[in-house]
């Protein structure tokens, strides 16, 4: 797999007509899915600095955790690889009898993969046999100040002065972090959670950039019954959007997010003259876990 990430590939596009339900609303998607086909948009963002970090210090292993859906671990293996340095993946439960194609495919990029019990997982407990001062650790998600300045540089490939409202899907929080933390003052970032679990991403994020929370609002009302929970009418929201824009989505974070910023729109949530960037974050991947020909993309 050809792991060249392209940062030159990012668009500011324009949200579809028929999607503005009339409102006097500017909306831009920043398309960070086109930096990479399989390498998630975010995730390379955010695993930058810590990357650095690992070579700056001669580490010879990195070492992170996921789940067998994971963007993160898929990402982190294509980085892994793209800058010759060996990884691990400490996978969330008991080892399959197929793997997940992510998996696979963060297998075939030189990932190898540990199976850990959920308990372990939970606590990011480090395996008594990898504690070696040779391995470097990234915290699930790259939730902390490594992964917050990474996404702070998703905002150098847009025109940020031109919005005064910002919004992306929430999972660990760390892009939303990151996002606030180089917002302009004044401007507003909406998070949208993918998970059902009120509060907990206001808290995760404030202990990351608590100097920063008032640009922030927290959306709960989108998670479509929790983390990769969808229903036909998240799907088909997302194909009519793909169909208006040409904009593929996934079912775990930005069609969750699309389908929010659509009802908000839908529901004047926004005042008259907000210019809006709906952050793109990639995770296109995650869709191969659908059955075929449910999406049209
Ligand atoms: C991981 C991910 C997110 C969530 O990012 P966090 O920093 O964990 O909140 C959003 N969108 C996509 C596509 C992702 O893969």
């Amino acid at each position: 797999m050809n792991t060249h990430i392209d940062l030159d590939a990012i668009t500011e596009q324009t949200w579809p007509d028929e999607f503005l339900h009339g409102q006097d609303v500017m909306v831009r998607v920043l398309r960070l899915d086109k930096i990479h086909p399989l390498v998630s948009g975010n995730k390379w963002f955010k695993l930058r600095y810590y990357l650095d970090d690992a070579i700056r210090l001669g580490k010879k292993k990195i070492i992170t955790w996921g789940g067998p859906w994971s963007n993160h671990l898929l990402a982190t293996a294509a980085a892994c690889r793209q800058n010759g340095i060996a990884c691990i993946g400490l996978v969330r439960g008991e080892e399959p009898i197929t793997y997940a194609e992510t998996l696979m495919q963060a297998m075939e990029l030189g990932m190898e993969l540990k199976f850990i019990p959920r308990s372990d997982y939970r606590d990011e407990t480090i395996p008594p046999e990898l504690t070696s001062l040779e391995n470097y650790f990234i915290p699930a998600g790259g939730y902390g100040e490594k992964g917050v300045a990474g996404a702070a540089s998703i905002l150098d490939h847009c025109n940020k002065e031109n919005y005064t409202h910002i919004s992306c899907a929430i999972g660990t929080g760390t892009m939303m972090a990151g996002l606030l933390s180089a917002a302009l003052p004044g401007q507003q970032l909406i998070g949208i959670s993918v998970l059902k679990n009120e509060p907990e991403p206001e808290e995760r994020i404030k202990a990351l950039v608590p100097h920063v929370m008032e640009l922030g609002r927290f959306i709960y009302d989108f998670h479509f019954g929790g983390y990769a929970r969808y229903t036909p009418g998240l799907l088909n929201f997302m194909n009519r959007f793909y169909k208006a824009a040409a904009i593929p989505t996934d079912f775990v974070y930005t069609g969750k997010l699309f389908f929010a910023i659509n009802e908000l729109l839908q529901y004047s949530y926004f005042p008259p003259g907000t210019n809006l960037l709906v952050i793109h974050s990639g995770g296109l991947q995650g869709n191969r876990s659908l059955n075929k020909g449910t999406l049209i993309f």
